[in-house]
C-alpha cells in the first residue's frame, strides 16, 4: 500500500491511499490502521506522508561511502538526530542557512524507515515486525556546520529548518519485502551523482532496529534516516555544493522520487 499525506483544497490535512495509479481519501489512524473511501482525493498539496515523533540518523552506514570520506569502518552503528523542526515537504524548498551561515550544503540520499508500534528491545528476527512503512529522505548537511563548528558532533549541520525532506508516499511493507535490496539515488539538476543500493548498508535495517530500540523505546513516528551510499557533494572533486536555483531529487525503487528545490534562507 502507499499512503499520501495531502492539504485538500479547503486546507485541511488528510491521508490518502493510491491504488491503481489514483489517490483516494483515506479514513482512520496512520498507526491504527488506514483504510481507503471511495472519495478521489483532492490533492492541492502533497505533504511529508508523516510528521515524525523524532528523527534518528545513521552516520557512515555505506561501505563506499565510508571509504570516499577516508572514515574507518564504523564497529557499531554512529547515531545522531535532527529536529522534527527540519521536516519539509516534497516540492518545499531546502534553504541554505543564512543566520546560521553556510557555504557547504550538501545532500544525502537516505532509505527512511518509520515506525509504527511501540518498539523495544527488539531482536534482528522480530525488528522488522515493528516498521509502518518506508519513505525517501534527504539527509540535507552543512558540512561546515557538521565538522568544523559542531563542537565535534553532527547534530548542529544536520538540524537547520528545512534538511529533512520526507516522501513523496510511505510505501508498506507488504509492497517492499526487502529493504535492503533496492536501488537508490540523487539527482542533481538532471545528473545521477548518487546512484547504488540499499545491499551496500554496512548495518541493515534489522540490524538498525535491534541496535536503536535496545534499552529504549522507538515510540510510533519514529523515522530512522539509514545513511547514504557514496556520491555526496564533499567527496566530489573539486567539493560540489548546493546553490539556488539547483534541484535535487532523491529517487528509491519501490517509492518513487523526493524532489526539492533549492533556495536561500529568507
Ligand atoms: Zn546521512
Amino acid at each position: 500500500m502507499k499512503i499520501i499525506r495531502y492539504l485538500d483544497s479547503n486546507h485541511q490535512v488528510h491521508h490518502g491511499i493510491e491504488k491503481d495509479g489514483r489517490s483516494f481519501r483515506a479514513k482512520g489512524d496512520l498507526y491504527a490502521g488506514l483504510s481507503a473511501t471511495d472519495e478521489a482525493a483532492d490533492v492541492a498539496k502533497l505533504l511529508a506522508p508523516l510528521v515524525p515523533a523524532q528523527i534518528l540518523c545513521i552516520g557512515l552506514n555505506y561501505r563506499h561511502h565510508a571509504e570516499e570520506t577516508g572514515a574507518k569502518m564504523p564497529e557499531h552503528p554512529i547515531l545522531f538526530v535532527k529536529g522534527v523542526s527540519a521536516l519539509q515537504n516534497p516540492g518545499d524548498p531546502i534553504q541554505i542557512p543564512t543566520r546560521a551561515a553556510s557555504e557547504q550544503v550538501d545532500y544525502e540520499c537516505e532509505l527512511a524507515v518509520v515506525i509504527g508500534r511501540p518498539c523495544k528491545n527488539a531482536t534482528r528476527e522480530n525488528a522488522l515486525d515493528h516498521v509502518l512503512g518506508y519513505t525517501c529522505a534527504n539527509d540535507v548537511s552543512a558540512r561546515d556546520w557538521q565538522i568544523q563548528w559542531g563542537g565535534g558532533q553532527w547534530c548542529r549541520g544536520k538540524f537547520f529548518d528545512t534538511f529533512a525532506p520526507l516522501g513523496p508516499c510511505l510505501v508498506t511493507p507488504e509492497d517492499l519485502p526487502d529493504p535492503n535490496q533496492l536501488k537508490i539515488a540523487t539527482i542533481l539538476n538532471g545528473e545521477r551523482v548518487q546512484d547504488w543500493n540499499t545491499d551496500d548498508m554496512i548495518f541493515d535495517v534489522p540490524a538498525l532496529i535491534e541496535f536503536l530500540s535496545a534499552s529504549t523505546t522507538l515510540v510510533p513516528g519514529t523515522v530512522i534516516l539509514t545513511g547514504t551510499p557514496q556520491g555526496v557533494g564533499m567527496a566530489a572533486k573539486p567539493p560540489s555544493w548546493l546553490k539556488p536555483g539547483d534541484t535535487v531529487s532523491v529517487e528509491i525503487e519501490g517509492i518513487g522520487e523526493l524532489t526539492n528545490p533549492v533556495e536561500m534562507e529568507p
